[in-house]
């Protein structure tokens, strides 16, 4: 007993000496392994069945299983709470297969990314989503999540990070309260803004994607799991948000199946090379916790502020 209360005294007078703490929200893309979009397609098709796909078999989740298993037990190691966007189907597999697995993402926020990772834009698939087709994947999407997990997603990430003005207005109709597919240059932590527009009515939550000579650096951990980049990269960027922070929020993202899936080689991972990813995670999740940083969900963060 008093040894917790000195730890408690402990902490309070290092949060109180700390001047900066940042507001952080790890954001997860629960998705099937490695989604990618294959022209005239309107939905991905994984990576890994890409070079033999006949039109049929479009999905496998041993990856997502797998990141998603250690995805929790970090979380749950950390103390800390994320905001899942989950693509329904990814879902459903995981209801018919994974039980274990669904009860435990009630712990964090659950949003939406769509019901069978659709590229909504039509952008890069060339097949074409209008407005009413946006509306119908989107809410059969929302159905499903809620149907399962009784929770009604606040926020949405379009798969690919591709949305247009059809899908925010879909969203709008919807009661969605947030959107978070853009992607947004800048060197401090981003404040979220309303979209106010005839029928859109909607708040934008940024992805940060800092600005280097070379080029540019997103907090999604993409190159981290493709070892373009390393956990000392991640920090100095982190380190650099810090620096510059006003109160906005600083997103940290990441892909469940990547943990255990090298995108570059087309391979699944043995299993000391996901626990290498694994570990960098860690590395990364401890800086965020570091310094009384305030790790919590993206709605909690926007019931925090006026927008
Ligand atoms: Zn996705």
């Amino acid at each position: 007993m008093f040894l917790k209360l000195m730890y408690m005294l402990f902490s309070l007078f290092k949060c109180s000496k700390e001047e900066i703490r940042i507001n952080i929200a790890i954001t997860i893309d629960l998705d099937r392994d490695c989604p990618m979009p294959v022209q005239g397609v309107k939905h991905a098709v994984s990576d890994i069945l890409i070079p033999d796909f006949n039109g049929e078999t479009d999905a496998v989740f041993d990856c997502t299983v797998q990141g998603l298993k250690r995805t929790l037990e970090l979380l749950k190691d950390f103390g800390i709470k994320a905001t899942f966007f989950i693509e329904a189907r990814t879902l459903l597999f995981l209801r018919e297969h994974n039980g274990e697995l669904v009860k435990p993402l009630l712990k964090n926020e659950i949003g939406c990314h769509g019901m069978n990772h659709e590229d909504l834009t039509g952008e890069i698939t060339g097949v074409r989503i209008d407005y009413n087709q946006q509306f119908k994947i989107v809410e059969e999407a929302t159905q499903t999540i809620k149907s399962i997990l009784k929770v009604e997603p606040k926020g949405f990430r379009a798969p690919y990070l591709k949305a247009n003005t059809s899908t925010i207005k879909a969203l709008t109709k919807l009661g969605y309260l947030y959107d978070s597919s853009n992607m947004l240059k800048t060197i401090e932590p981003p404040f979220p803004y309303r979209i106010n527009d005839g029928q859109i009515n909607i708040i934008e939550v940024p992805i940060p994607v800092y600005p280097r000579n070379s080029g540019k650096m997103t907090l999604y951990t993409w190159a981290l799991f493709e070892k373009q980049r390393n956990v000392d990269e991640y920090k100095k960027i982190i380190n650099a948000y810090k620096k510059n922070d006003k109160g906005g929020l600083l997103q940290i993202s990441f892909h469940p199946w990547h943990l255990a899936y090298l995108i570059k080689e087309k391979r699944v991972l043995k299993e000391e090379e996901i626990e290498e990813n694994v570990n960098d995670l860690k590395k990364v999740f401890t800086q965020l916790n570091e310094n009384c940083n305030k790790i919590f969900t993206i709605s909690e963060y926007l019931n925090e502020i006026e927008i």
